[in-house]
């Protein structure tokens, strides 16, 4: 295993930025200093001009996802391979629990799974039904190591769905245990509500899935996540928050994390009256402008805590042919350009890009317990860097992908590519 010396770099960390020098031996980070001198067997990397940040980390992703008739558009291999060209060298990515199938069982399969990935993968554990045997794994699942579990508050229809009762059962045994719950916040009765008139008149353009799933399914299901986690004392993180509304009640609630994703923070759905509406198409649904700027400001004001990007990618022609909306798979790709067109946006709104490794970094490290080798570049983690040119800003980018799907959201905004990502010591690109 090489030793190397990154020299001249402008380090960035969550809580400071430094001129300081890297250097990395047997896969760890062994010494961060201004002027470090070596002699012997270190490469030297010249980083002047460069910023240095952590390996990045995506806390939502969802790769392989079996669709009707096919597969979304990342299994872990090629997932994986597009997360690090974009600076991410750890996923958290979320277990898939079957018909009659365990929590245990739902973990063993998703490790085998993510065996073709070539960055870390740490994984969330879903619980998508609700019996006393389900109930009765959580304390065990905990002591493996696996400590966030996800719910849902709607997909009633998909068998996915818990009540709010059983949510908070779900919630005790996971406070007891030292663990976190993840919450899809979307009120099944307001989705019901929303989508009865629409189907009645026969309405099936992909815009209508907007208004299928409207703002205030969010806020009734965030409010009632308020409540039970008031209740039973248990950190609740809510997954992909996306409405002014939403941010407001959570940020003032002691229990609650908030996560949010680019799509919710860059896009509106008026994209959704465009030729490619339907590829548009995730749940929850893309916002107002109005949503957008709030979830800026709840970034700005550190309401927001973590940055992720519920990857799920699908190919043009599997989300096209979707159409009635109800039929489009949902999902919208984002791994690979968490990173890059965000680093553009933080400079060009002028936000510390110390808050952006809080968000990418630091706090999906603390919150996720990856810490002993993620969140900050500092002695004793693992070799993972990613070197950035900040001045190099590209508009036309999308051929760099490594992504299999042949469509990207993001494809209008800048974006700073990396110019090398070390992962474990080894250096890509
Ligand atoms: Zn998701």
């Amino acid at each position: 295993m090489k030793n190397i010396l990154f020299k001249n770099g402008t380090v960035v960390n969550h809580n400071n930025i430094t001129k300081s020098d890297v250097l990395i031996s047997n896969k760890k980070i062994i010494q961060i200093d201004e002027n470090i001198k070596v002699e012997g067997q270190f490469e030297v990397i010249d980083c002047n001009g460069m910023l240095v940040f952590p390996g990045m980390i995506d806390a939502h992703t969802h790769m392989g996802i079996p669709i009707k008739d096919g597969w979304s558009a990342d299994d872990f291999e090629s997932g994986s391979k597009s997360a690090l060209n974009g600076g991410v060298t750890a996923i958290v990515d979320f277990t898939v629990l079957e018909k009659d199938q365990s929590l245990v069982e739902s973990i063993n399969e998703r490790n085998k799974l993510a065996e073709k990935s070539v960055i870390d993968v740490a994984l969330h554990c879903n619980i998508t039904r609700f019996d006393k045997n389900i109930l009765a794994e959580i304390p065990e699942i905990i002591k493996m190591g696996y400590n966030s579990f996800k719910v849902f508050t709607t997909y009633e229809e998909a068998n996915m769905m818990l009540t709010y009762n059983q949510i908070e059962e779900v919630s005790k045994i996971i406070y007891d245990n030292g663990g976190l719950l993840m919450v899809h916040s979307e009120d099944n009765n307001v989705i019901k509500k929303a989508s009865e008139p629409l189907i009645a008149k026969k309405l099936i353009h992909p815009k209508y899935h907007a208004i299928a799933r409207p703002p205030e399914a969010e806020v009734v299901a965030i409010e009632k996540m308020a409540e039970i986690s008031e209740r039973t004392g248990c950190k609740t993180y809510i997954v992909h928050l996306n409405t002014a509304k939403g941010l407001n009640i959570a940020k003032d609630c002691a229990n609650m994390y908030v996560e949010t994703c680019p799509q919710y923070l860059l896009l509106d759905d008026s994209v959704y009256e465009r030729e490619d509406g339907a590829m548009f198409v995730a749940s929850p649904p893309l916002r107002k402008q109005e949503d957008c700027a709030a979830l800026w400001q709840g970034i700005e004001n550190g309401w927001v805590d973590v940055l992720a990007t519920d990857h799920c990618p699908f190919m043009l022609a599997d989300k096209q042919k979707g159409i009635p909306f109800q039929n489009i798979p949902n999902g919208i790709g984002g791994v690979e350009t968490l990173f890059p067109v965000m680093l553009n946006q933080f400079i060009e709104r002028g936000i510390s890009l110390s808050r952006l490794v809080q968000l990418i970094c630091a706090n999906p490290a603390r919150i996720f317990d990856l810490n002993d080798n993620y969140g900050e570049l500092t002695i004793g983690k693992k070799a993972n860097l990613v070197i950035v040119d900040p001045n190099k800003i590209e508009s036309d980018w999308t051929g760099k992908l490594r992504s299999k799907t042949d469509w990207n959201a993001f494809s209008e905004f800048p974006a700073i590519f990396p110019e090398k990502v070390i992962i474990s010591g080894e250096v890509i690109n």
